[in-house]
């Protein structure tokens, strides 16, 4: 499993990231030069919005309900 990223050599702190091994935002460098499948994107973005908002939510209820909003918008 690949523990850093293949493009800027940051640690990978999630699974998605393991997987494919290219961080959040090298991962869609690499779609674009076709280094990682298409899927990958939509992985990541699943995996990031449930990671923030799971955060948000420790973090503080206001913040948790705009965050609530924001993500109905996007889906
Ligand atoms: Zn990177």
């Amino acid at each position: 499993m690949t523990q850093r990223c293949r493009i800027c050599n940051r640690r990978l702190t999630n699974p998605v990231s393991q997987k494919y091994g290219y961080g959040p935002e090298c991962i869609k460098q690499a779609v674009v030069e076709r280094s990682a499948p298409l899927v990958a994107l939509v992985e990541m973005d699943r995996i990031l919005k449930s990671t923030r908002i799971r955060k948000v939510r420790m973090a503080t209820q206001v913040q948790t309900d705009t965050m609530d909003l924001f993500s109905e918008e996007t889906e």
